[in-house]
């Protein structure tokens, strides 16, 4: 009699939750959990992760396919890193199999060898000495043995790809010839062999430091909140030299547009050892390398955005979670995760502390820290004997601005041109005008696909929706009455820009959005142009307020302070917040003092009071009892379920069914299931959108819920017409 069967779990990427079980024969080796494998799914084939072996299937064993190829002897994703990611499955209600396609690079998804290193070809000493123009009847030859000449460290395929579409075979030809040979390029950059030396700490980091190193053998969560400018990071880098000694790895998570040159060259310039670095902008063979380096602990520091605190790190130590109240932490589509709150249950499962660093922590975190849950950790005052900026309200009631500027903030961007300082304007909303309108009729110029205005873009001479994206042609006679008398409402940072240049016709002025450095290297040169004095005034969206230090901006001008005063969203305070303290942060450092005006309709707003008296704690305060008077997180939990369709009713009629099923399954009297409402925007994109919210007083209440509703989702028939999505734990309700 045969041997029986093996039969393993397999996850595999598709948005179906569970596992599914695959045959191996008998003979073959066992294959253990968290190696890959190559197997039929429907009429694909598709590349899954092995969870593991089990003694019985609950299908007959005819009915069960093979597993066609074994790709990993050594699985990929080790035991510990395997039960993180189900539990991110389980915590956010996704399917296991998109989860770990999620965690892992690209090549990997593809089914190529866990490898490390990018391949690369240079030219062999015979390939050297070959005379190119005696190639002349082979150009394609001649021009990649001249490529390759001109680059002696080697090119990878990429680079290839760039010197000739079909480098592929000529390379082979070159190969069979011995004039090029293969290698492999390792993707960490060379350590540092001369490490900075640290400054010296002031008694509140030295106090810090010391509460992180007190506890390196255990679980502990750190919120360090220190005002900008008191040196947070100098705190971090001295808790990982500790780390480093004790032979163990770091993890440093960062916003995804704080991570600049500057942050990366600031951890190699001090220590001495390899850093891993992980964000968006890797091409697939470099995240691979990162990715497995990390792994190897190779490389002993991991630093990267948010999909980082999915890398593999064999021996982690410490995590530390920069900027903890970023928004750019929660995933908005697909696994939507935060990337904080992963870390920090990381941090638990590896018993190890993590520091959770903000000049204006989430109201999460802060009520943690005062709950006693987190250990806070205060750094309150500048370093150095840099001071915090002064902060003026400017009645905009009374001052008519032109163009967005009132008087007296021109007037003090003209103290500052006169002292050779910079000054930084701020304005969060990108374009021209964000209204195009009839002055005759009142018609604006509306998105054809969502229940918005188009913004006026002057540059591109376009009307675009920052909602979709659409674009068009920029209306010249109102399709409503036929009148040309057609304007621009409100200001944009373009709009801005321009009556920044005519009011100060000699200042050089750097703007800094989306639409001005969408070319690879232009946000690093412009702020390459501040740093070094080249630039006078700045305009800019939010790109501006993190991560960066300008030590001779000594000017904040808050355009706009009102948006989003009265957002509708329950954050939307909390995120005014922090945005205008962590911009008037850039005001001011070393010697120079800073002066932060804020241009506001209402000044006799809390929000504004506490901002003019640095009093981050203030306002937490204030937020948090207005967010326990209405129930909303930290006092509470949340799920929110979305659904869209192009059909009008159809979004509604699956949340109404989903609304009855959530009742059904209810069994605790502390968790609300409201009616499904339209979504703030209703219609985006073609869309109409609809949302039904879930919300407990216990977390446990709402994960029990959560399972079974959404296991009877997924086969309610109404489901099929629309797209859905459940985000646990959503940063906002829109
Ligand atoms: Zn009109
Ligand atoms: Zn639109």
């Amino acid at each position: 009699m045969a041997a029986p069967l093996r039969i393993y779990q397999v996850a595999v990427p598709a948005p179906l939750y569970g596992f599914f079980d695959y045959l191996a024969s008998p003979q073959a080796p066992a294959i253990l959990p968290g190696a890959r494998v190559r197997v039929p799914f429907g009429k694909r084939e598709m590349v899954g992760v092995v969870l593991g072996e089990a003694d019985k299937s609950i299908l007959a064993l005819n009915r069960l396919k093979q597993i066609l190829q074994v790709l990993d002897s050594e699985p990929v994703l080790s035991a510990n890193l395997l039960q993180l990611l189900t539990w991110v499955a389980e915590y956010y209600h996704h399917p296991i199999g998109e989860v770990l396609h999620a965690a892992l690079p690209t090549l990997l998804r593809q089914g190529r060898a866990a490898e490390a290193g990018v391949a690369v070809w240079s030219l062999t000493p015979a390939g050297r000495a070959v005379e190119a123009n005696g190639l002349s009847r082979a150009p394609a030859q001649k021009h990649l043995l001249e490529a390759l000449s001109a680059a002696p460290e080697g090119l990878d395929a990429e680079q290839l790809a760039q010197v000739s579409a079909r480098w592929s075979a000529t390379l082979k030809a070159l190969h069979t010839k011995g004039w090029v040979s293969a290698h492999t390029r390792d993707c960490l950059q060379a350590a540092n062999a001369t490490p900075s030396q640290p400054p010296e700490l002031n008694p509140a980091q030295r106090s810090a430091v010391e509460a992180i190193l007190s506890g390196l053998d255990g679980f502990r969560t750190f919120l360090l909140h220190g005002v900008t400018g008191s040196g947070k990071t100098e705190v971090y880098l001295a808790a990982i030299d500790k780390v480093l000694a004790q032979g163990r790895q770091a993890l440093v998570l960062v916003p995804e547009i704080g991570l600049t040159p500057q942050v990366i060259s600031r951890f190699q310039q001090r220590f001495r050892v390899p850093i891993a670095v992980l964000h968006s902008g890797l091409s697939d063979p470099e995240r691979l390398c990162a990715w497995l380096m990390a792994r190897d602990g190779k490389a002993p520091i991991v630093l990267g955005t948010r999909s980082a605190v999915l890398a593999p790190i064999s021996n982690l130590g410490l995590i530390v979670v920069d900027e903890e109240h970023d928004g750019s932490y929660k995933q908005q589509d697909g696994l939507r995760y935060s990337a904080r709150d992963v870390a920090v249950m990381r941090a638990a499962r590896d018993k190890i502390p993590i520091v959770l660093g903000s000049a204006t922590p989430s109201l999460e975190s802060l009520k943690n820290a005062r709950d006693g849950a987190y250990t806070l950790l205060d750094l309150p005052d500048r370093t150095g004997s840099a001071i915090m900026p002064q902060v003026r309200l400017l009645d905009m009631r009374r001052l008519k601005p032109s163009e967005g500027l009132s008087l007296p903030l021109r007037e003090a961007v003209t103290a500052r041109l006169e002292r050779g300082e910079q000054s930084l304007l701020f304005l969060n909303r990108r374009g021209f005008a964000p209204v195009w309108m009839c002055y005759d009729c009142g018609w604006l110029a509306p998105c054809r696909r969502c229940d918005a205005q188009l913004t006026l873009h002057q540059h591109r001479q376009k009307l675009i929706c920052h909602h979709c994206g659409a674009e068009q042609e920029i209306v010249k006679t109102c399709p409503s009455c036929q009148s040309q008398n057609l304007h621009p409402i409100g200001e944009g940072t373009e709009r801005v820009e321009g009556a920044l240049q005519k009011f100060f016709p000699k200042a050089r002025i750097e703007r800094i959005d989306r639409d001005s450095t969408r070319g690879k290297g232009m946000l690093e040169e412009k702020l390459r142009r501040v740093h070094e004095g080249e630039a006078d005034i700045l305009i800019g969206t939010q790109m501006l307020s993190k991560g960066h230090d300008f030590p001779n901006v000594t000017l904040v001008g808050i355009l706009n302070a009102d948006q989003g005063l009265y957002g509708v969203d329950f954050r939307s305070g909390e995120r005014l917040f922090q945005t205008i303290l962590q911009v008037s942060g850039r005001a001011g450092r070393a010697d120079k003092p800073g002066e932060v005006l804020i241009q506001t309709w209402h000044p006799e707003h809390a929000l504004f009071a506490a901002l003019q008296r640095h009093d981050f704690t203030g306002f937490a305060d204030y937020a948090l009892t207005e967010r326990r008077d209405t129930g909303f997180p930290p006092f509470s939990f949340l799920a929110l379920l979305r659904a869209e369709s192009p059909q009008p009713q159809a979004a509604q009629q699956f949340l109404a069914a989903a609304h009855a099923a959530a009742l059904k399954h209810r069994s605790d009297q502390s968790v609300q299931v409201f009616a499904p409402v339209p979504a703030p925007m209703e219609r985006r994109a073609g869309r109409f959108r609809a949302q039904l919210l879930v919300q407990a007083s216990k977390r446990a209440a709402l994960h029990r819920l959560l399972g079974p509703w959404l296991a009877e989702l997924t086969g309610l028939k109404a489901g099929k017409r629309v797209r859905w999505s459940l985000d646990v734990d959503p940063a906002d309700l829109y």
